[in-house]
């Protein structure tokens, strides 16, 4: 019988994808492999599908329906072309062809402008959650025309994660915009982490707490204003004990964490555009500073301020934990703040309607920075859509304000114990540096004019200026250089 939808690329997220699609109503799904042993063994061991087995791109094309649409599920990059080549030899205009692997945004903005141009509708879309998510409802950010989304939207509504009675999909903007917010999420994933990781490690080395209590400790948190599904994973991970050596698994786990790129991406381009994502960035590097254990090995010469070992032992450990924990809260702020800048920025710059408050809402489920806290951002974009720093809204600014005690006293103490506490210092000083009535830029400003004649403005009058540094030091009009 004739499919209305096929899934291309079948290994772990992709056959789950086609199995979430072919659980819904309604649905019968195509699959292809270039592989094919792949699609037998996902159609021999799921009957229950009812899947249509391909072994061709013809075979694929004619099981579908017309219009054709078929998701991509395959290795980002050449792999995606190669599958994209194909799948226009047998599609025909009107038909639909759906990216939804890690793509990088500008990859998807060309694909779209080329294969637009057979007249053939291309989406790239954002997939989050996993394998988990892909099988039983992921956040899913599709870019792309509207005409696309006038017939994919039922489908990806059926197949997403709901939360609070609502599916996690919404049509995000044209081309690119989809996997541009996939990528964001990603960065905010990796600042999350961090700020996480800088939270145990505080508390383990501040207190002396093993891993087992520390698990008591973020499962506490997860039943406040912390409640998300990383907090709530990390006790897990905090509190599984290795089989073969009794110790708990986080101490025998190398410290080297990894990375596939996405985080990279979203710092890369952030810097393109002017934003800064410091707490990002700061958790890529930490990831980069753990992985260069050479590095580390010929560093064990440097000298700590405190004798040996000895970080000043906390003496009201319920106090520190509190305040780890509001200094967890705030630089979580900052880092989704930071985040959203990206993203109004990068629709600012490309050309994309972005509706903020809608993408902090199909964040709110299937996805892995899935928390509470999105509502309070989706509240502060319902308020003022045109909010331009998400860390404004009431909600976080009073937030803040009650955190920020808490917040600089953990700063101090990780500074002087010497413990690397980068992302959550990193957000103070981005915090600090928002609400300087006066930042050191002006010196900047007058460095730049001096040793390349960059010119300056004045506070006073209007104009561009320049000193005449090398010369007798009075100031001249120049030429505004913007
Ligand atoms: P992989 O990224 O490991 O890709 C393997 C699949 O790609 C196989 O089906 C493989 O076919 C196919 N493939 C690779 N090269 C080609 C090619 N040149 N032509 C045709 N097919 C090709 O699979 P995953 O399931 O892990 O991920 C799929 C996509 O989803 C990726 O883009 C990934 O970044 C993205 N993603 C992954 C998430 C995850 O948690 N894993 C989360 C969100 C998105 P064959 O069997 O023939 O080798």
């Amino acid at each position: 019988q004739a499919a209305n939808i096929g899934v291309v690329g079948l290994a772990v997220m992709g056959s789950n994808l086609a199995r979430n699609l072919a659980s819904r109503e309604g649905n019968t799904v195509a699959v292809f492999n270039r592989t094919y042993a792949k699609t037998d063994e996902l159609v021999t061991e799921h009957p229950e599908a009812g899947f249509v087995p391909t072994s061709s791109y013809e075979e694929f094309a004619a099981a579908l329906q017309k219009p054709r649409t078929a998701i991509i599920m395959v290795k980002a990059g050449a792999g995606t072309d190669a599958v994209i080549d194909e799948l226009l030899r047998v599609f025909e205009p009107g038909d639909i062809i759906v990216d939804g692997g890690n793509a990088l945004f500008t990859d998807t903005i060309r694909r779209e402008k080329a294969v637009r141009e057979t007249g053939v509708n291309f989406v790239g879309m954002g997939v989050s959650g996993g394998e988990e998510g892909a099988l039983l409802g992921p956040s899913l950010m599709p870019g792309g025309p509207d005409e696309s989304w006038a017939t994919l939207g039922p489908i990806l509504k059926s197949i997403a994660a709901v939360a609070e009675g609502e599916p996690c999909v919404t049509h995000v903007g044209h081309d690119g915009a989809g996997h541009f917010v996939k990528m964001v999420h990603n960065g905010i994933e990796y600042a999350d982490m961090q700020l996480i990781a800088e939270a145990y490690d505080l508390i383990r080395r501040g207190t002396g707490k093993s891993p087992a209590e520390i698990a008591d400790v973020f499962a506490e948190w997860n039943r406040g204003e912390l409640e998300s599904y990383l907090i709530e994973i990390t006790a897990e991970v905090l509190r599984q004990v290795d089989a073969a050596t009794g110790e708990p698994l986080v101490d025998v786990i190398v410290d080297q964490a990894g990375a596939k790129g996405t985080g990279g991406w979203t710092v890369q381009t952030a810097i393109d555009l002017g934003v800064p994502v410091s707490g990002i960035a700061e958790a890529v590097f930490a990831r980069s500073l753990s992985s260069h254990p050479e590095q580390r090995e010929v560093s064990g010469e440097l000298p700590g301020w405190h004798d040996a070992d000895a970080v000043p032992p906390v003496r009201d450990a319920d106090a520190f934990i509190e305040n780890v924990r509001l200094a967890l809260f705030a630089s979580k702020i900052v880092a989704y703040s930071q985040g959203f800048d990206e993203i109004r920025a990068g629709a600012a710059h490309y050309g994309w309607d972005i509706d903020l408050g809608a993408v902090s809402k199909i964040w709110r489920g299937g996805c892995i920075i899935r928390a509470q806290f999105l509502n309070r951002i989706a509240d502060a974009y319902d308020a003022e859509p045109g909010l331009p720093v998400l860390l404004t809204a009431p909600y976080f600014v009073e937030a803040l304000g009650r955190a920020q005690a808490a917040w600089r006293r953990t700063v101090v103490y990780a500074a002087t114990a010497g413990i690397p506490a980068p992302a959550f210092s990193s957000s103070l000083a981005y915090y600090d540096g928002l609400r300087a009535e006066r930042l050191p830029a002006a010196l900047i400003q007058g460095q730049r004019d001096f040793f390349g004649a960059h010119t300056y403005k004045r506070i006073d009058k209007p104009g561009t200026f320049h000193t005449l540094w090398s010369g007798d030091r009075t100031e001249v009009e120049a030429e505004d250089t913007h």
